[in-house]
């Protein structure tokens, strides 16, 4: 396993369109456990291909406990609202409150090819609405009103200096920043 870069806001990837995946091969085994690895490196609670450069319709979550693999997430079922101080791998150190469902069912493929449903509540329905938004270009800042936007970003212009290459290398066993 290894430790993947991770992208950071201001590279295309995190705004490309995400492909279905329809198999679960050897390679994208070898890719979900690098990015369970990724994720535990970084103290995050969810990651999703376009942060480590790729273009598959998959994130990794792990709230609480409970891990998943979801290949090909579609959120099936929705309630209720809650709002959460998100952050993202790819944006450090840059927060904002979002609105999302408190509650959610998604439905994707596992890493054995079958087809599971997840319920989430609470964190665990934000961080896959949050991963899934990443399948499909959108990342937390898009939900912030127009000034709270305005100061993340200006948040992130302090930030992104730290990362001349666009890449954020983890070291494993290091605090991350
Ligand atoms: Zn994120």
């Amino acid at each position: 396993m290894a430790v993947l870069p991770i992208v950071v806001l201001g590279d295309p990837v995190l705004r490309a369109e995400t492909r279905p995946v329809a198999a679960v091969t050897d390679e994208l085994r070898t890719l979900v456990a690098d990015m369970f690895e990724t994720m535990r490196a970084a103290e995050g609670i969810g990651l999703a291909a376009p942060q480590v450069g790729r273009t598959e319709r998959l994130c990794v979550v792990e709230v609480e406990g409970q891990a998943f693999t979801l290949f090909n997430p579609e959120i099936i079922a929705r309630e209720g609202t809650i709002k959460w101080e998100e952050g993202c791998l790819s944006i450090p150190e840059v927060f904002g409150w979002v609105e999302r469902a408190q509650y959610v069912k998604v439905r994707a493929m596992d890493l054995d090819g079958t087809e599971i449903e997840v319920e989430g509540r609470d964190l665990l329905a934000v961080c896959m609405q949050h991963e899934i938004d990443h399948l499909d270009g959108k990342l937390f800042i898009d939900h912030l009103s127009f000034l709270k936007k305005r100061a993340a970003m200006a948040a992130w212009e302090k930030e992104k200096g730290k990362y001349p290459t666009g890449l954020r290398i983890l070291v494993p066993g290091e605090k991350a920043e």
